[in-house]
């Protein structure tokens, strides 16, 4: 995808969709491409390049192009879902290769990995991503071909060193992938960093108004593995419709004001609750005394994102209180939208999952902040008065 002659910041990049406009109408929004098929040229060939949509739709490239340029990226595929995108990293690889993957990861995927991909042939191994010395232990050179790392990893948040894990993987030939869905491609670039591809559930920060489900890879470069994931995407037919591939365009024209927004919430929200007696422990990146602040703090800018989570004094049960009893909090799964959701993430991810019975997910949204924290403030003395006693 060739980069624009001119380099835009993100902020104008995203509010004019790269200054894209539709030639044929003058129009300043583009069309929606409908077409499934598409009339050869009278030499048999496809005049411009468009075949069939199960393959590809011109609704993806403002998107894509777009993703490229903030990513600093040299291609980008949009894909179905998140979850779509992410296998894709791992069905371009071959039975047998083995791959490294964090403890703490979106559930999904981790399940997907233990499971389906582990029965495909792949030789899945979770580590502690915050201990360079255990993931340098788990290499194995000739065999190991991915790292896989979330940061900040979804749901305790957990910091991993972008640049430090590709020195690792680099060093013995493999690669490095990021979820990078909580940092946006606006906190953290992970590419700039030493990454070969940058994955986003494009569902959460890119649209960021709950209803398009999507994903995105941004790959540093063209190459042989590359043009595998984009054969798995067209095989598989992992494609969004042309009609939210253009709804997540016109979400994207404000994710810069809306993670910011999020990002100050967030930020608000951690300070204020952090030494509240009904709270045992805010996790949150941008606090100086949560464990992975240092390197947030070095990897990512403008912020430390919308998301984190509290573990509430009293338990599993106080927990499921507080969030029943939030009013402007919605009590639902997912993140990254303008609306503030709460969730007891536990009750979700079952017996394996890494995060404590006490604790509940928070997605902060684009809502006032002193109404936000007021909600959960009437919530934890409801909890703490009739669920403690
Ligand atoms: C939601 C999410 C996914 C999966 O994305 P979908 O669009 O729901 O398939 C993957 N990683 C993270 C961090 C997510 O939050």
């Amino acid at each position: 995808m060739p980069k624009p002659p001119y380099s835009f910041s993100s902020a104008t990049a995203l509010a004019q969709a790269l200054g894209s406009i539709d030639e044929s109408t003058q129009g300043v929004v583009l069309p929606i491409h409908v077409a499934t098929t598409y009339i050869r040229g009278a030499d048999n060939s496809y005049p411009n390049g468009n075949v069939y949509s199960r393959a590809d739709n011109p609704s993806y490239k403002p998107v894509e192009a777009l993703l490229c340029q903030l990513e600093n990226g040299a291609d980008a595929l949009l894909f179905g879902s998140g979850m779509a995108a992410a296998t894709a990293v791992f069905q371009a690889l071959q039975p047998g290769d083995h791959v490294l993957a964090p403890k703490v990861m979106y559930w999904a995927l981790r399940n997907w990995l233990l499971g389906f991909a582990s029965d495909w042939g792949l030789q899945i191994e979770l580590v502690d991503m915050t201990d360079l010395g255990a993931v340098q232990l788990a290499l194995q050179p000739g065999k190991t071909k991915l790292i896989w790392i979330e940061t900040p990893g979804n749901p305790t948040w957990t910091i991993t060193d972008i640049a430090a894990m590709a020195k690792l993987a680099h060093s013995i030939g493999a690669r490095l992938a990021v979820d990078s869905t909580c940092a946006t491609p606006l906190l953290t670039q992970p590419l700039s960093l030493g990454a070969d591809v940058v994955m986003h559930s494009a569902t959460k920060y890119l649209n960021g108004h709950s209803d398009v489900i999507a994903g995105a890879l941004i790959s540093a470069r063209m190459d042989d593995y590359w043009q595998r994931v984009i054969n798995v995407r067209k095989g598989g037919g992992a494609v969004p419709s042309p009609h939210d591939a253009h709804q997540l365009l016109r979400g994207m024209r404000t994710m810069h004001l809306r993670v910011r927004e999020a990002c100050h919430n967030a930020q608000f929200i951690a300070e204020q609750l952090q030494h509240h007696d009904d709270i045992i422990e805010v996790m949150y990146p941008g606090l100086p005394s949560f464990a992975g602040y240092a390197i947030a703090a070095k990897q990512m800018s403008g912020g430390f994102g919308g998301m984190l989570s509290i573990r509430v004094a009293g338990g599993e049960a106080a927990a499921i209180a507080v969030a029943a009893q939030t009013k402007l909090w919605k009590r639902a799964t997912s993140l990254g939208g303008v609306e503030s959701l709460i969730e007891h993430r536990a009750s979700v991810e079952g017996p394996a999952s890494p995060c404590p019975a006490d604790m509940l997910r928070l997605s902060a949204g684009i809502e006032d902040a002193n109404e936000l924290l007021a909600d959960l403030q009437q919530a934890l003395a409801f909890a703490r008065t009739h669920v403690r006693k």
